[in-house]
């Protein structure tokens, strides 16, 4: 079944998804499934989202092209370019070095340019830059940072994977003026985040 057929009809964000080539961002013996709509592990015990899964979040972030993007757990590399093709510059920050070395690499040899890395815990943002326009979130929270949503602009959009183990929830925050609205979008299955170096 495709993307659309799943029911993703964000036309930007297909074409995205379309434009990256997934089996560079999985490891060589599980190339063969690069294509199946399943999530797969990658090194350091932490996994590459479905593809379903990286076209909904994106769909959700509603880019139109000139946004600064916050995505917090880097992993592969994946979702940070398929949203580099959608919004002005991606700010992707990874605690785990190995897979930010190997995801920098990737995204050079595939000429995206509009990607910065950071090493670290992304659980504290990005103060240097922010506010951002947009935040994903790749890795379960119990409860998304407050430290996040200060660093998301009034009328930005948070996408995050909500909720302690199995009972996790995507939800999709917008930060208003004055207050918050929250709405949840789907079950899902994420590693945790971990806080600390
Ligand atoms: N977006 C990735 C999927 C990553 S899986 C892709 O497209 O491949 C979640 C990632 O979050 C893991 O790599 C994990 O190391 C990272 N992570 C967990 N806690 C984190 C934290 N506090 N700060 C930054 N990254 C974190």
């Amino acid at each position: 079944m495709t993307l659309r057929g799943m029911g993703i009809l964000d036309s930007a964000a297909l074409a995205a998804l379309e434009q990256v080539p997934r089996e560079l961002f999985i490891p060589q013996a599980l190339r063969a499934h690069s294509y199946e709509n399943a999530s797969l592990p990658i090194a350091c015990d932490q996994t590459i989202s479905q593809p379903y899964i990286v076209a909904r979040m994106t769909e959700a972030l509603q880019l139109q092209g000139r946004e600064l993007v916050l995505e917090i757990g880097c992993g592969s590399g994946y979702q940070a370019a398929v949203l580099a093709h959608l919004c002005r510059r991606v700010y992707s920050i990874e605690r785990l070095k190995p897979l930010l070395v190997d995801a920098e690499n990737r995204l050079r040899d595939l000429r995206i340019s509009n990607i910065s890395f950071r090493l670290g815990d992304g659980s504290k943002g990005w103060p240097e830059v922010a506010p951002f326009d947009r935040i994903i979130l790749t890795c379960g929270c119990d409860k998304i940072p407050d430290i996040l949503l200060q660093q998301l602009k009034i009328g930005g959009i948070m996408v995050a994977p909500e909720g302690n183990g199995k009972a996790q929830q995507l939800v999709v925050v917008t930060r208003h003026e004055t207050t918050v609205v929250r709405r949840a979008l789907m079950p899902v299955t994420f590693v945790p985040l971990i806080e600390g170096e």
